[in-house]
């Protein structure tokens, strides 16, 4: 099923750039394999993914652990300081950075283990209560901040868009993060890459790639639903 599942994102993905002028080669997919077991990531591995993305530190530990393999770990999720250390070095890129205290853990973690660490600031682009997240208002002020810093690189951004019964309503919040990317590029600030803009899942991928995603995060759309009452 997985491998069916991939075929059918991998062939939306080539439409939507397809109808957004864009080449595939700019929007990468990543395979979001929270909550599911090591053979699910497997199944993905053998259709060729090496992107996946987590939003647990203990679950990217141990999948990171289970699985010889290379691959590249994306953090997702919302991320305490006091558990930077267990991934800094383990992750590609962390997506969720919304704060200069993160920041600044992640940054002096990853000095500890000589390396710098790749990182998106999360906008709620849509100023839902319930998401983590700065405003857009808020997004170049911390950009600065977080620049200063010697061991992250920030590469981006990301959003986490409603969720929402037509993805065409998620349009405008991509729309605007987009925007911002290309305001903050335009400030060529010392330190900063504004190239990654990490924005779209299984409902609305489609549309976040015709208004610029360069990284889509999915889900069920590879993997089938989540049964969070189960472990890894
Ligand atoms: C779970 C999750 C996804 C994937 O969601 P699906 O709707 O299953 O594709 C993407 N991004 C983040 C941050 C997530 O937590």
């Amino acid at each position: 099923m997985i491998h069916e599942n991939l075929a059918e994102v991998e062939k939306r993905i080539e439409e939507a750039c397809k109808r957004a002028g864009r080449e595939r080669s700019e929007v990468t997919l990543i395979a979001v394999s929270k909550t599911k077991p090591v053979e699910d990531i497997k199944e993905a591995m053998d259709y060729g993914m090496v992107e996946f993305g987590e939003n647990k530190v203990q679950e990217i530990m141990d999948k990171y652990e289970a699985i010889p393999e290379k691959l590249n770990w994306h953090m997702i999720g919302h991320l305490q300081r006091n558990k930077v250390k267990y991934i800094v070095d383990k992750v590609c890129l962390i997506h969720s950075v919304d704060s200069y205290r993160l920041a600044l853990q992640i940054s002096q973690d990853a000095q500890k283990k000589n390396t710098i660490c790749p990182i998106l600031i999360e906008v709620n682009v849509a100023e839902e209560d319930t998401k983590y997240g700065v405003t857009v208002n808020e997004a170049e002020t911390l950009v600065r901040e977080i620049a200063e810093l010697p061991n992250v690189k920030i590469k981006g951004l990301m959003t986490i868009a409603p969720f929402v019964g037509d993805p065409e309503e998620n349009r405008v919040h991509f729309k605007s993060l987009k925007n911002l990317l290309v305001d903050i590029k335009r400030k060529n600030i010392d330190n900063v890459d504004m190239e990654i803009l990490s924005m779209g899942m299984t409902g609305d991928y489609e549309v976040a790639i015709e208004e610029g995603a360069t990284m889509v995060r999915v889900g069920t759309g590879i993997f089938g639903k989540r049964n969070y009452n189960i472990g890894v």
